[in-house]
């Protein structure tokens, strides 16, 4: 355990990456950067960490902020829970803990957002805690240098790695050495071509002894995304756009959208929309993490009043928190909107 730890921190001190967070040990930063960094890469996350620190420079800011402000500053990332529960985390640290940012591990777990990984992280990072923080890098570089052969999500193989990471963790230097987990899965023990010819752990890698580390780690087959059909309606009156704001339990929760029908099949679907003559284009495919969402866009000046909705200007409208969805629609319709709008 000790060769594992001492190659892995000495690998660090060498190749660590330069990110923009890693100067500090500022809990606030560090939470940011952890919580960008959920389901995003490094390169897109790092502009959104910079826009988010400007925007809210300290816990109090943010809390301060309203949600459309916070989710107006997350726009283009995608996941927006993430940024709702940024938001509400932050208010919760003014309240329940008087605008002091919880050192322990279980107190930072029950902030909104922040589960395991997040807490570990930061616990170790900003308050030098000695706790593994088992993110995907860590699953794949254990499952390699143990060889195991079920999948990693089994209760057994997960407590398995998580036990692992936490014997070969550096009790004096736990933040250092969980990011050196973190850079040593992006750079040499990667998902796909692993750098084994030059990684230092090689003389005690089970998976490259038995040539299996591109068998590892094991996972179950993923669930199929869920296929759902929309048609999207763009409804232009007066110059100003109709949207209306998502209502809980959306996965576009409180952001703005296009009104928008949607159908259970994909006969109907396709049946609506061969039924009308204002469709713009084909249909599209928009791809969400468990979703597959198949739409069409239609100009409409049909009106049916709901509760949440509102008309925005084309500068109000790009100042609003929106999915991604909305600017890919509006380019769509752009040549129809252009002369009106
Ligand atoms: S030898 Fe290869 S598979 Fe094993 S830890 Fe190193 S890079 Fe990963």
């Amino acid at each position: 355990m000790a060769n594992i730890q001492r190659a892995i921190l000495e690998w660090y001190d060498q190749n660590k990456r330069n990110l923009p967070w890693r100067d500090s040990k500022n809990p606030y930063f560090i939470w940011i950067s952890e919580v960008v960094l959920q389901q995003t890469r490094v390169e897109q996350g790092a502009p959104f960490f910079h826009r988010l620190i400007e925007a809210f420079p300290s816990v109090d800011a943010l809390a301060a902020a309203t949600e459309q402000e916070v989710l107006n500053v997350w726009k283009g990332l995608g996941y927006y829970s993430r940024a709702r529960n940024l938001h509400k985390a932050a208010q919760e640290i003014i309240t329940a803990h008087s605008g002091i940012f919880p050192s322990e591990f279980l107190a930072l777990k029950k902030l909104p957002g922040v589960g395991e990984y997040t807490a570990a992280a930061l616990s170790s990072i900003s308050f030098n805690k000695a706790i593994a923080a088992v993110d995907g890098n860590v699953i794949r570089i254990v499952s390699r240098l143990l060889d195991l052969s079920d999948p990693v999500e089994t209760s057994q193989t997960s407590r398995t790695i998580t036990e692992f990471a936490n014997e070969i963790l550096s009790p004096s230097r736990p933040g250092d050495f969980n990011q050196a987990m973190m850079d040593f899965g992006s750079m040499v023990c990667t998902p796909k071509s692993p750098s084994c010819a030059s990684c230092p752990l090689a003389s005690v890698c089970l998976a490259r002894i038995n040539n299996t580390q591109h068998l590892r780690p094991v996972k179950k087959p993923k669930k199929k995304p869920i296929n759902r059909f929309l048609l999207f309606k763009v409804h232009l009156q007066d110059g100003k756009i109709r949207m209306i704001q998502q209502q809980k339990g959306s996965i576009w929760e409180n952001l703005f959208l296009f009104p928008f029908d949607e159908f259970s099949s994909e006969t109907a679907f396709l049946a609506k929309i061969n039924q009308e003559s204002q469709v713009i284009n084909d249909r599209a495919i928009h791809i969400l993490s468990h979703q597959r969402l198949h739409y069409a866009v239609i100009m409409t000046q049909e009106h049916t009043p709901a509760n949440s909705e509102f008309w925005f200007s084309r500068d109000e409208l790009y100042d609003l928190p929106t999915p991604i969805l909305v600017p890919r629609i509006l380019t769509r319709v752009e040549n129809q909107l252009a002369p009106l709008f």
